[in-house]
């Protein structure tokens, strides 16, 4: 039978991810939509491949150099974040949610209200949103899938039926690339060392993520929206191989863990056949070569993002959505050079602790508190500009 797909972001990490098992068995899927935020060549490539039925560039200047890439196929041209949003409502079975940042959580919102599945990398999304978002979901009977590395074996492992009967979850963190540094150390890192991730090749916004390890702490806030459980039941633990993606500890003493080559083909491919599973090209494990798997206690000092977080989600609220956005807004002006690496989470505590607006009730609510967190963001990073 085949299913109808949109892919949201399909011409970055996860899109392309996405995309790469989606060309395997074109029988199987009929691409209504894909989306893209400036990358002519990239969308209009994709939707060749696929013969998608619309692609969608959010740059509306690029509309016509769109409609150009196109000329020849059926594939329809729409540009601007409304067709994106249109788009997200296509109605198709099933739409990978995985444009980066705060920007994905109207399109998000409008997947999730067609009541169909959708396949959620796009983390920021509901660490501004949280409640807004699971409950849209819960309204439009949506089906929402983890597809981040960690949620999608939480995923994998815990007995939803007997939320009760798990004790724990735990995050696992490869530590990202500055793992063994000292502050000193992190001082001058240079984007293009942040980027560098030894073990997962990504975006670069959530490459700086991993390097600061606010990915990490993106993760819990995240964990807490997919899952029943009190904010003080997720933990994080440092496991430098990525081979273990996370694990559910039961009230017996059992652990369950998901394990895999660190390849985001396996956990989009587990949302895509979902309930099925699918054949997949991905490097499988070898145990041997593995040989040894280490964990280590995350140290909050040197990766203050993580702790931040961990504060974020226990006040609850609008913190999240702060965060998220004063963390956007840095890692960007970082990635300009514009900012040093340390002073990320100095902006980012700076906007958590000084805006303390009421709980949002709406998504019209976080959108307001996410524009005023990035205006504020961006006043700091005036001060601390380099
Ligand atoms: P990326 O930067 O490679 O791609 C982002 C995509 O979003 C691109 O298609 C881009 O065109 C689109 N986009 C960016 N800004 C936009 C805007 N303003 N409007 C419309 N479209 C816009 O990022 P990525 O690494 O693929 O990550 C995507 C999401 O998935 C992020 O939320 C990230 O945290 C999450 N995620 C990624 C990975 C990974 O391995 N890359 C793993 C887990 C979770
Ligand atoms: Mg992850």
């Amino acid at each position: 039978m085949t299913r109808t797909v949109a892919i949201l972001g399909a011409t970055g990490s996860v899109g392309q991810s996405t995309l790469d098992l989606i060309e395997r068995d074109r029988e199987r899927f009929n691409v209504l939509a894909l989306t893209a935020r400036r990358d002519v060549a990239g969308l209009a490539a994709a939707a060749r491949r696929v013969g998608a039925r619309r692609a969608v560039i959010a740059d509306e200047s690029l509309f016509d150099a769109l409609k150009d890439a196109l000329a020849g196929t059926d594939t329809e041209a729409a540009a601007g974040h409304e067709a994106i949003v249109e788009a997200a409502a296509s109605g198709a079975d099933w739409t990978m949610a995985a444009i980066v940042g705060c920007a994905g959580l109207r399109p998000v919102m409008a997947a999730l209200r067609q009541g169909k599945t959708v396949a959620l990398a796009n983390k920021e999304a509901l660490v501004s949103a949280g409640d807004v978002m699971t409950q849209a979901a819960s309204e439009s009977g949506a089906t929402l899938l983890p597809v981040d590395s960690e949620h999608n074996a939480i995923f994998q492992c815990f007995d939803r039926a007997r939320p009760q009967a798990v004790r724990r979850v735990i995050l696992t963190a490869s530590g990202g690339p500055f793992r063994g540094r000292s502050l000193e150390e992190m001082r001058g890192v240079t984007p293009a060392q942040a980027v560098a991730h030894p073990n997962w090749s990504m975006g670069a916004k959530i490459s700086v993520d991993s390097a600061t390890l606010m990915n990490k702490g993106l993760e819990l806030i995240e964990a807490f929206h997919l899952f029943p459980l009190s904010a003080e039941a997720f933990d994080v633990v440092v496991h430098p191989q990525s081979v273990i993606h996370s694990l559910v500890e039961y009230v017996d003493g059992s652990f369950l863990a998901q394990l895999g080559a660190p390849d985001m083909r396996i956990p989009i491919a587990h949302t895509l056949a979902w309930p099925e599973r699918m054949e997949t090209p991905c490097e499988r494990l070898d145990l041997v070569k593995v040989s040894r798997l280490d964990f280590e206690e995350p140290d909050l000092e040197r990766f203050p993002g993580l702790a931040l977080a961990k504060e974020a989600l226990r006040a609850g609220g609008a913190k999240p959505a702060i965060l998220n956005a004063a963390n956007e807004v840095a890692v960007a002006s970082f990635l300009d050079s514009r900012l040093a690496f340390l002073d990320i989470a100095k902006i980012a505590r700076q906007a958590l602790h000084h805006y303390d607006p009421p709980a949002p009730a709406s998504l019209d609510d976080v959108l307001a508190i996410d524009a005023e967190a990035r205006r504020r963001a961006q006043t700091l990073v005036g001060k601390f500009a380099i």
